[in-house]
């Protein structure tokens, strides 16, 4: 036993912990606000940083081999000349082959040593006209060798990075507080967003709980946004739903309690009758035994009923389909309300084909053809004339089933109802055939399951006239196989 316990409290899993709406906002929206930080600092280097670098490498480069031209060309290189290039932010030096600043000389032209020593480096080998671009001190620098022997000398274009360095810096801390701000804004907006989507669905859920404790007026109201009032119109729909079969459950013990009631005071006040009154009176006997008969067929037919709409409603009735003579069938039920042909004065006129076969769940049709029969005797008018037709249609794909009363008809408003459990129009009509107010569910229900199209036509004082679509199948199948 203890073991057994320690094993199920081993396989049982631990509840989900479950995240809530807000928080999981906010984590998102913070990952979010990262990746567009990382986003933006990755485009500030590539794009920013990169096109200054590139920039200012092509301005050192164009401003140092126009100097070089010019000296070429022999155009008097002096002071003035060369500090002309220093609003660009690019500073030229001519030097000698040791590298001493011969011009600019005033004012007193200060040049980064560490330059100078690499220009001279990487060029000092080679010969006039050799040039090179390189990154020194702090900036990027040109130079070029020109003349040589005695007449060796240098260009130096020197272009300082410090001013893009200052910039990149200033953008860097614009970037710093636009970063801090996207943080700060994706908290706020995740926090009304989350804030406003939570708010709705806390009023569902309290909804809800009103409903589960049986108040029907509870109101689903949410018009925010399109998921949620979505939501609220299925939780609508569900409670008008749970309504609905809560009323019918109510409205079935009520008709059912009632339909009971009268053929069981009947079959009581028949016995105590026979005892008492008729008992030795053959002819008086059999009259009231055929009440009682009757009324015990008729507490059947109700159980019977109320057992087929809920085996059906609950899906527990399987179809069993078969090929099967449909003609036959039909002829059958006929026959069975022969004796109000006898007895009551009642015409069935027939237009039926011969031998037409279908598919379907024979027994579940035969009571599809009963209760629509049923119902046309009950509610056909005073000529009591009932027609049926079975006939196959032109193409000789489909059957149409059709009978038809001569009755008063039924409103409009009645035709979806009628064939909801219960639903009766109310009339006080003398029927021959005992109903239950659940024919015509059971109807629908079986004619459902078998994806078979049906309906009802009708016409206030001229009849109602109930049509099935059944397949026709070829009678050469063979019907042993099926
Ligand atoms: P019931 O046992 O009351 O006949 P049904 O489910 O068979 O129950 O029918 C539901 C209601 O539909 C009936 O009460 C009746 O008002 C109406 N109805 C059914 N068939 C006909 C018909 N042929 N003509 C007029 N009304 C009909």
């Amino acid at each position: 036993m203890k073991s057994e316990n320690v094993k199920q409290t081993k396989n049982k899993k631990p509840p989900k912990k479950l995240k809530s709406v807000n928080f999981t906002m906010w984590g998102y929206f913070c990952i979010l606000a990262v990746f567009l930080i990382f986003a933006l600092e990755l485009v500030f280097y590539s794009v920013v940083a990169g096109t200054f670098g590139n920039q200012a490498r092509q301005r050192v480069e164009r401003i140092g081999k126009e100097v070089c031209m010019e000296i070429r060309a022999g155009f008097p290189v002096n002071d003035l000349s060369l500090r002309r290039y220093a609003s660009d932010g690019v500073y030229v030096y001519i030097l000698d082959s040791r590298g001493n600043v011969l011009s600019p000389q005033t004012p007193a032209a200060e040049v980064d040593e560490k330059v100078v020593t690499e220009l001279l480096n990487y060029l000092g080998g080679y010969g006039a006209g050799s040039e090179i671009i390189f990154r020194a001190g702090e900036g990027i620098n040109y130079g070029a060798k020109l003349g040589a022997g005695r007449n060796e000398h240098y260009v130096l274009a020197t272009y300082s990075l410090s001013i893009v360095k200052e910039t990149v810096g200033t953008l860097q801390l614009y970037l710093f507080i636009v970063g801090v701000v996207i943080l700060a804004l994706s908290f706020l907006i995740s926090y009304l967003i989350s804030q406003k989507i939570t708010r709705g669905l806390k009023s569902m859920s309290s909804a809800a709980a009103e409903l589960a404790k049986g108040d029907y007026t509870v109101k689903f109201t949410n018009v925010d946004y399109k998921e949620m009032a979505q939501l609220s119109d299925t939780l609508n729909h569900v409670r008008d739903e749970v309504k609905k079969s809560e009323d019918f459950q109510r409205e079935i013990l009520a008709n059912v309690t009632h339909d009971l009631k009268t053929p069981l005071t009947m079959i009581k006040a028949y016995a105590s009758m026979i005892r008492e009154i008729s008992g030795d009176n053959k002819e008086k006997r059999e009259k009231h035994l055929k009440v009682i008969e009757d009324e015990a067929d008729r507490l059947t037919g109700l159980v019977n009923d109320v057992l087929s709409v809920s085996k059906l409603q609950s899906n527990l009735d399987v179809i069993n389909p078969k090929v099967f003579n449909l003609t036959e069938l039909v002829y059958g039920i006929i026959n069975k309300f022969g004796y109000l042909q006898e007895t009551n004065g009642y015409s069935f006129m027939l237009d039926i084909d011969k031998d037409l076969y279908t598919r379907a769940d024979e027994e579940k049709i035969k009571q599809v053809i009963y209760n629509l029969l049923g119902n046309a005797a009950n509610y056909t008018g005073e000529d009591k004339t009932v027609y049926i037709s079975l006939k196959q249609s032109m193409d000789g794909q489909r059957i149409k089933f059709c009978v038809r009363d001569t009755g008063k008809g039924i409103e409009e408003k009645d035709l979806n109802e009628i064939w909801n459990r219960y639903y009766r129009v109310k009339e006080n009509h003398n029927r021959p055939v005992k109903g239950t107010g659940l024919g015509l569910n059971i109807v629908k229900v079986i004619l459902t399951n078998h994806a078979f199209d049906f309906g009802v036509e009708s016409k206030i004082n001229q009849g109602s006239a109930f049509w099935v679509d059944f397949p026709s199948v070829p009678s050469a199948i063979d019907i042993t196989k099926e």
